[in-house]
């Protein structure tokens, strides 16, 4: 299939997801995540309306940001070493995996104004998961207030890779709670109102769940093995 045939059916199913959970589609904004996928790909999916790139490794983003820069917002999801904030700094409308102080440190001294960054919480707890427990995650951010440039646009969370529906809407509600809270507490640098969650599998519960951003990639841009191979070195 097409990625404009993709995108059609992909809003369709979110559609459906809105209306179950009484909410507006246009708050859910379709990150397309072409870290699989050649450049060509990812201009057709621009091409198709999408608005929104996600790429999970410097070498993947900047690629695709040089080409697609001016034309789509550009989201970094994908764990962030240090030394590689330099390359993504000033592209990377948001930055969805902060989950350390060393890494909002380094943002904070690189940056040239705000950067929208959201917090990685892994909800599930397991190990092999990235991000901050949901009680380390209210520390962090509260820690995070010392780097004027660093603003908590959000929370960020991979759901455990699994078919059962109550697990996943566990982990989605839980980090829509702990979302929640945070924006209670009102605090300048944490606004905190997005929630990127849900992935190709698992996006439709999410938006029931109260998704604001869905990364979707296989379901929407395919999956060839080019640029993987080119990366994995
Ligand atoms: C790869 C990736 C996605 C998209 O995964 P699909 O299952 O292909 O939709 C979403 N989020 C993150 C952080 C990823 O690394």
């Amino acid at each position: 299939m097409g990625v404009a045939e993709n995108i059609r059916e992909i809003r369709a199913r979110i559609a459906d997801a809105c209306l179950i959970s009484n909410r507006d589609p246009d708050d859910v904004k379709i990150i397309a995540v072409t870290k699989y996928v050649s450049l060509e790909r990812a201009l057709e999916a621009v091409d198709a309306g999408v608005a929104d790139i996600g790429e999970n490794r410097d070498e993947g983003f900047l690629r695709k940001w040089d080409a697609l820069g001016g034309r789509a917002a550009f989201h970094f999801i994908g764990s962030l070493q240090t030394r590689k904030v330099k390359n993504i700094i000033g592209k990377a409308d948001y930055i969805h995996s902060l989950d350390r102080l060393s890494l909002a440190k380094e943002i904070d001294k690189r940056a040239d104004g705000k950067v929208k960054c959201l917090v990685q919480v892994n909800v599930s707890g397991e190990e092999s998961k990235h991000g901050l427990t949901p009680e380390e995650a209210l520390d962090f951010i509260s820690e995070v207030k010392q780097y004027g440039n660093i603003l908590i646009a959000g929370l960020m969370t991979m759901a455990p890779l699994t078919d059962d529906e109550a697990v996943l809407r566990d982990c989605f509600r839980k980090l829509r709670e702990l979302r929640n809270k945070i924006r209670s507490m009102k605090l300048p640098h944490a606004p905190c109102e997005e929630l990127s969650m849900g992935m190709s599998n698992d996006y439709e519960v999410a938006v029931e769940e109260g998704a604001t951003m869905v990364r979707i990639g296989t379901a929407l841009v395919g999956k060839n093995d080019m640029e993987v191979q080119e990366d994995e070195h």
